[in-house]
């Protein structure tokens, strides 16, 4: 099968990664829960922002920023719906 390099996803990621985020729906990988982000438990500090399932406390997101630069991490996250239009 031929493959292509990251390059191909630009378009797709591009419509993706615009996306109201409060609307969008989350699977938590700790329980299974999908839910709204708008329903997630958000807790902020200097250090970050942790983003939590509200059915299991499970960390869903994260959020750091410094100057110029961000890092965002879905990795309590294992899909993302998004609906179009
Ligand atoms: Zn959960």
């Amino acid at each position: 099968m031929q493959h292509l390099d990251g390059n191909a996803l630009a378009g797709a990621l591009a419509e993706f990664l615009s996306f109201d985020v409060t609307t969008a729906i989350a699977r938590c990988n700790g329980c299974g829960a999908t839910d709204e982000f708008a329903r997630a438990i958000v807790f902020t500090s200097p250090a970050g922002t942790v983003v939590r399932c509200p059915s299991c406390d499970h960390v869903l997101a994260t959020l750091v920023e410094s100057g110029d630069r961000a890092w965002l991490g879905f990795s309590g996250v294992s899909a993302i719906e998004v609906r179009r239009g």
